[in-house]
């Protein structure tokens, strides 16, 4: 096997892995540091997809208080409140930065100043933008500056475990694939930051790249770190529903097209959306898909089994004006946005779940930080839109400057556990070496998944529904276990990493469900059929998962209101 050694390595090119990787880069040059990831540098995960914009107190009359609270309010008062305010005083720095120091452009108001705009949930007009292209600026330029500097990239790399030292006791280093030969590679570091994205790609209908697929959390767990409010997946309302056998289903219609009027009907053409809530379609995420799984389920459907946005009312060549990109993107389904109805379905969007950390990116195990998206309790029950890529870039940077300052101070290449990798290696060659060709192809365990996840893991949810979908999920893993790869080969075998993208998923998706069947209430983004008040919020506590054996265990744990209690606010002029 193949040995490599770094002082930082970075798993994941987002927003959070490029930033750390900048910020390490900044705080030590003397050091090595590697950037491994799944695609390609800059062109792969979430941040590149990243439409509407970045949250940011930057106008005056806000104020990061203001941004805090709307963060705690939208979270239920799940979030941790060091970790929320982090995200809203570094947002400001962060785009300054993005700006001034790495090259952005975003757009303008006249005077010069940065235009903000609105997003639902905000009591202040705060989202930075680049038109609805934010996410290609900000890693177009991000990537060039990673480019530009000593930083080593291994592209096309897998990271499949994180291996300790014998004892345990701190991170060594991680075992990867070099997936265009397919040949193992252990690459041996000081520091380690986990951002590979998290990803909700278990449920028929999703938002995220394919290359996600909760390895990071998945390699989280097996290494004993606790994961955080894993039952909180958000769902965006309006993905577009084009039929079973193209990627573009799921894929987000912007919440812009709700914000401006559009209508939600349901298969026999009736709006439905004023007999569910006051606001109707303006309400937030979680009322309106709630409500859209709803009617769905009382069979009231469009022929794909989804439902309809309605737009041509607000005048088609108005929609065609505003709406430019959607109705592009309509069109090339088959769909009229401008004058007709275009199926729409709620779509699995973002994991406010994952690895429990501290404001300094650090977690339970030396050496091993994490940022972005794998990581959990910024925006608890619910994550405002605008606030995902904040989150990775501000979290980011702190970790780049964290395991750069740990790393000269008390950084030490430490010797892995062998025994460990050999297990992974044996875990990953499962499907290559099982004899019995049982089963030759891998979708029908993806069609079981995504039933289980959409039906009983979803956006509704109940005790008899996710003890079922546990059942289920435990005899998908067996399936998975005993499944052998018909072609064997190595060198790019996408065979072989879907395996192991499903293998990561089920171990993911049983957590969820456990962490969703131990929270007895309705909060955000997770609603129980029994349970459907929020309980008294001053009780707050958060599920806590971990692995105890094969038993995913959950704890429920008191929120700490370190800032401020539920029914207080920090804002001065909140009359
Ligand atoms: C369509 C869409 C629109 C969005 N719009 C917005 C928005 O307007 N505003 C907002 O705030 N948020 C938005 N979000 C959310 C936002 O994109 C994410 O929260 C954020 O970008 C996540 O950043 P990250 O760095 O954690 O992960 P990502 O940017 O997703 O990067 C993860 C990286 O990890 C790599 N990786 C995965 N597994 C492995 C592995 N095993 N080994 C090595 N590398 C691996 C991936 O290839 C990728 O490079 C949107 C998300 C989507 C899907």
């Amino acid at each position: 096997m193949k040995e490599l050694t770094t002082d930082i390595l970075v798993l994941g090119s987002g927003g959070a892995g490029l930033f750390a990787a900048l910020h390490a880069h900044q705080t030590a040059p003397e050091l090595s540091i590697t950037v491994a990831v799944k695609g390609l540098l800059g062109k792969c995960g979430c941040t590149r997809m990243v439409q509407g914009g970045y949250n940011a107190a930057l106008a005056p009359g806000d104020s990061v208080e203001r941004h805090f609270m709307d963060t705690i309010e939208g979270g239920k008062w799940l979030p941790d409140q060091e970790l929320a305010w982090k995200l809203v005083t570094l947002a400001v720095e962060r785009i300054h930065e993005l700006e001034n120091e790495l090259g952005c452009f975003f757009d303008r108001n006249p005077d010069g100043t940065i235009h903000q705009k609105a997003f639902a949930g905000q009591s202040f007009d705060r989202t930075v933008h680049k038109g609805d292209l934010t996410g290609i600026e900000i890693m177009n330029r991000l990537a060039e500056q990673v480019w530009a500097r000593n930083i080593a990239r291994l592209e096309e790399h897998r990271a499949v475990e994180l291996v300790t030292t014998k004892s345990g006791d701190a991170l060594a280093g991680v075992l990867m694939i070099d997936m265009r030969t397919g040949e193992y590679a252990f690459v041996r570091a000081k520091a380690v930051l986990l951002a590979t994205g998290g990803g909700p790609t278990m449920y028929r209908y999703h938002t995220p790249s394919g290359d996600k697929s909760c390895d990071g959390l998945g390699m989280a767990l097996r290494a004993g770190l606790s994961l955080r409010d894993m039952e909180m997946v958000q769902f965006h309302p309006t993905g577009l529903l084009a039929g079973p056998h193209t990627r573009m289903t799921g894929t987000v219609l912007e919440e812009g097209l709700r914000g401006a009027g559009g209508h939600l009907l349901n298969g026999a053409k009736d709006r439905f959306m004023p007999g569910y809530d006051a606001k109707a379609e303006r309400a937030t995420r979680d009322v309106v898909s709630r409500a859209m799984f709803r009617e769905m389920r009382s069979g009231r459907v469009s022929p794909h089994g989804g439902l309809y946005i309605s737009m041509s009312h607000l005048g088609p060549g108005n929609v065609r004006r505003q709406f430019k990109g959607m109705v592009e993107r309509c069109a090339d389904c088959g769909f009229d946005l401008a004058g007709g109805l275009v199926e729409v379905v709620p779509t699995a969007h973002y994991m406010m779940g994952g690895v429990e950390f501290r404001a300094d990116c650090t977690t339970d195990l030396a050496g091993l930080c994490v940022a972005g998206e794998d990581s959990g309790g910024v925006h608890g029950a619910n994550r405002l839109g605008g606030n995902g890529v904040a989150n990775s870039t501000v979290f980011g940077g702190v970790a780049g400057d964290a395991m750069a300052a740990w790393v000269k101070i008390e950084g030490a290449l430490r010797e892995p556990d062998r025994a460990a990798i050999d297990a992974a290696v044996a875990r990953c060659e499962r499907p290559m070496r099982t004899k019995t060709i049982a089963n030759a192809s891998l979708e029908p365990l993806r069609e079981k998944l995504y039933e289980t996840m959409w039906e009983n893991v979803g956006i509704i949810r109940s005790a008899a529904g996710l003890q079922a979908a546990l059942a289920d999920l435990a005899a998908i893993e067996a399936e998975l276990e005993a499944h052998a790869l018909a072609d064997r080969s190595r060198a790019f075998n996408l065979s072989w990493h879907d395996w192991m993208n499903l293998k990561s998923l089920v171990e993911v998706s049983r957590v969820i469900a456990a962490a969703a069947l131990e929270r007895r209430d309705s909060r955000g983004a997770h609603f129980r059929e029994e349970f459907p008040d929020s309980g008294p919020l001053e009780q707050s506590a958060y599920t806590s998962a971990r692995l105890e054996g094969e038993t995913v265990a959950i704890a429920m744990k008191p929120v700490a209101f370190t800032r401020v209690r539920p029914s207080e606010t920090l804002i001065r002029d909140a009359t």
